[in-house]
């Protein structure tokens, strides 16, 4: 069932539209608000989930699942973006590398503040925590002493519970401004003929025309931009993927850092094997909580405004890039990933770092006695270093004893440790600076494309894709003597 906005739906012709975006993540719509200042284009927005208000989150049972119906966190109005944890990381340079597609930093950095004020245009909170003073600078000099980074960032925090409100907003001055949304529907294919985009093809097999199409399917979009790649020959490339576990500590632990920068990122580099190893994704008294993909389950960590846990949990990841003869490294992120639900019998596997550095499993019996108290209780108590390779494992723990030097007791024996946490990227789609794709007036946005890894970073590609097709927009009327 396709609920398009029937407000705007006089602006439709025959012919189709000017621009369709597939997906109304954080890409698509910010794509979309370019878009729509200028009046005279036809836009229309598919997304296979459904409306904010209709969009079902299992967050009081702390499980997210990877499918539409009935737990909906990864699809609908907002993307990933509506039930996140909505941290906005002001920085080119973290959950993406904007500079690298600008090439231009000033540019990169224009971009995220243009992100920024957009999203206080529609109600994001506005105090900002600050990257900068004494209290960061030493953070930065205690990382560099044991030879790991600091990243300093400014972040606006808009909360999981304030999320759907600003979104809200947000889509609301799109249907204003004429867009159209078409939700609960899947788009199947791309329209492609002779190496130029015409359109998409819907799951119900309706085609729907249009000049341009905006390819912006985020994470829930991964599998199927890379059958898109393959069926259109369209240039791209496997990206490097992060594996590794989620950590959660009591708070205090964390506090002196967290009370600096809510989300502080750390990046090792491992003496035994040079791998980059870093923290992601940090909940301050937050909750983990447990991903369900088709075949295998994995974790992630959110924070809500109205409900605080005594814990702090964040992502420890380490990086793994592939060469030949395997350089799919979503497939090999994923034979992981089941290895560990095997041995978790369908649940996370959890262990204590005491555990893990006694080479023993952890057990219910050794839970019960933990100080830390595990927020996911829908677990496998065991070993995981029967669920990761040797060489994570290693990094894990190599990692983590560097970070107890920056923050001490992280690596206490009753440090929780929840395997796997898997992030995975979509196939690196080669865009130019317009981010046109090798397929003529095909463009592409956010984490479905492999642009991006988060809220900001999606955003201002979606901005970038936009303006490049203003620009070929106005390129042709100018060669057809219409301006
Ligand atoms: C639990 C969780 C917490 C997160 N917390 C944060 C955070 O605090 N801060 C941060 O910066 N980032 C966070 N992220 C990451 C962030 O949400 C994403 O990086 C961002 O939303 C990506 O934006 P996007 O527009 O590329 O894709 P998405 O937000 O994933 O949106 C893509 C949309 O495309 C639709 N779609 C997919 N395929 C199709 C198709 N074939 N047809 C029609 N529609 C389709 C989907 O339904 C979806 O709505 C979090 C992610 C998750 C899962």
């Amino acid at each position: 069932m396709d609920t398009e906005n029937q407000s705007s739906e006089k602006n439709v012709t025959n012919s189709g539209y000017d621009v369709i975006i597939i997906g109304a993540g954080p890409a698509g719509m910010f794509a979309a608000y370019e878009l729509a200042a200028i009046h005279s284009l036809k836009i229309l927005i598919v997304d296979m989930g459904r409306d904010i208000e209709k969009r079902l989150c299992q967050m009081k049972t702390h499980t997210y699942c990877m499918h539409c119906i009935p737990c909906d966190i990864m699809c609908g109005v907002g993307g990933c973006g509506t039930f996140s944890d909505g941290t906005l990381n002001l920085r080119p340079d973290v959950g993406g590398d904007l500079a690298a597609l600008t090439g231009d930093h000033i540019k990169a950095w224009e971009l995220v503040e243009k992100v920024d004020k957009i999203f206080l245009e529609f109600g994001a909170p506005r105090g900002v925590l600050l990257a900068e003073g004494p209290d960061i600078e030493e953070l930065k000099r205690r990382a560099a002493s044991v030879g790991a980074r600091f990243l300093e960032i400014k972040q606006r925090h808009i909360g999981s519970d304030n999320a759907p409100t600003v979104i809200g907003r947000f889509k609301q001055d799109l249907i204003n401004k004429g867009v159209n949304f078409m939700l609960e529907t899947e788009v199947k294919d791309l329209l492609i003929e002779e190496g130029i985009s015409k359109g998409v093809v819907l799951s119900d097999g309706r085609l729907i025309p249009a000049h341009y199409v905006l390819l912006s399917p985020g994470r829930r979009g991964c599998d199927w931009v890379s059958e898109v790649i393959e069926k259109h020959r369209i240039e791209a490339r496997y990206d490097g993927i992060d594996i590794g576990v989620r950590v959660e500590v009591p708070a205090i632990i964390m506090d002196p850092v967290t009370k600096i920068n809510r989300d502080p990122k750390f990046h090792i580099q491992t003496r035994r094997y040079d791998d980059f190893v870093r923290t992601f994704c940090t909940n301050k008294h937050g909750f983990v909580v447990k991903e369900e993909y088709d075949d295998f389950i994995a974790t992630n960590g959110h924070s809500l405004t109205n409900l605080e846990s005594e814990n702090t949990n964040f992502a420890f990841l380490v990086r793994v890039e592939l060469t030949e003869p395997i350089e799919n490294t979503t497939k090999y992120a994923r034979s992981i990933a089941k290895l560990a639900t095997t041995i978790g019998g369908g649940k996370p596997v959890l262990q204590r770092m005491g555990d893990l550095r006694r080479g023993r499993r952890s057990t219910k019996e050794r839970l019960v006695k933990n100080l830390v108290v595990n927020t996911l209780k829908d677990v496998t108590p065991g070993d995981i270093s029967m669920a990761l390779p040797h060489r994570i494992v290693m990094d894990i723990i190599e990692g983590l004893e560097t970070l107890n030097e920056i923050i001490p007791g992280v690596t206490s024996d009753s440090t929780l440790l929840y395997a796997p946490e898997v992030k995975f990227y979509a196939m690196h789609l080669n865009v130019d600076r317009q981010m046109e794709t090798s397929i003529k007036n095909l463009f592409a946005a956010g984490d479905g494309a492999g642009l991006s890894r988060d809220i900001v970073n999606a955003a201002a590609t979606g901005i970038m894709a936009a303006e490049g097709i203003i620009k070929k927009e106005k390129t042709k009327k100018e060669s057809k003597g219409e301006i």
